[in-house]
């Protein structure tokens, strides 16, 4: 499949060192995002947990047509930090280019899904996100 949406999300869980994004993998089930960009252990990486191109479990109506990337954490209770958001971008910005995905297909979880979620939470600042890809 080619990717037409980047739908950004948080995995709104605990970002602390007891947990890492392997954790967000389930036996038996599709993984929740093709990508998760993590800080641990006072590192900041990104695991691919589904190449982009193949459907993650992330947005009921968009997974056959979209990248899911997530931050793990919960940017309901803290904001990503300048060097997070560089980070994820510098990953994202590729992948952007490759499969031509416009600034207006990069969207919030949120975007797609009103009123049945606020993912990636209030911290998330959707204008920062689209800076550091489109405008680094
Ligand atoms: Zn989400």
């Amino acid at each position: 499949m080619v990717p037409l949406w980047l739908i950004l999300h948080s995995a709104q869980c605990d970002d602390t060192d007891a947990q890492d994004a392997a954790h967000l993998l389930k036996p038996g089930k599709t993984p929740p995002y093709n990508i998760v960009f993590e800080r641990a252990r006072g590192r900041l990486t990104a695991t691919i947990l589904l190449p982009p191109g193949l459907p993650a479990a992330h947005c009921p109506g968009y997974n056959a047509t979209s990248i899911g990337a997530a931050w793990f954490a919960d940017l309901r209770k803290r904001a990503p930090s300048p060097a997070e958001l560089a980070f994820a971008a510098a990953v994202l910005r590729p992948w952007c280019e490759r499969w031509a995905i416009q600034p207006g297909h990069v969207v919030p979880h949120r975007t797609l899904r009103p009123g049945k979620t606020d993912c990636p939470g209030r911290y998330y600042d959707h204008a920062a996100v689209l800076a550091a890809i489109f405008d680094p």
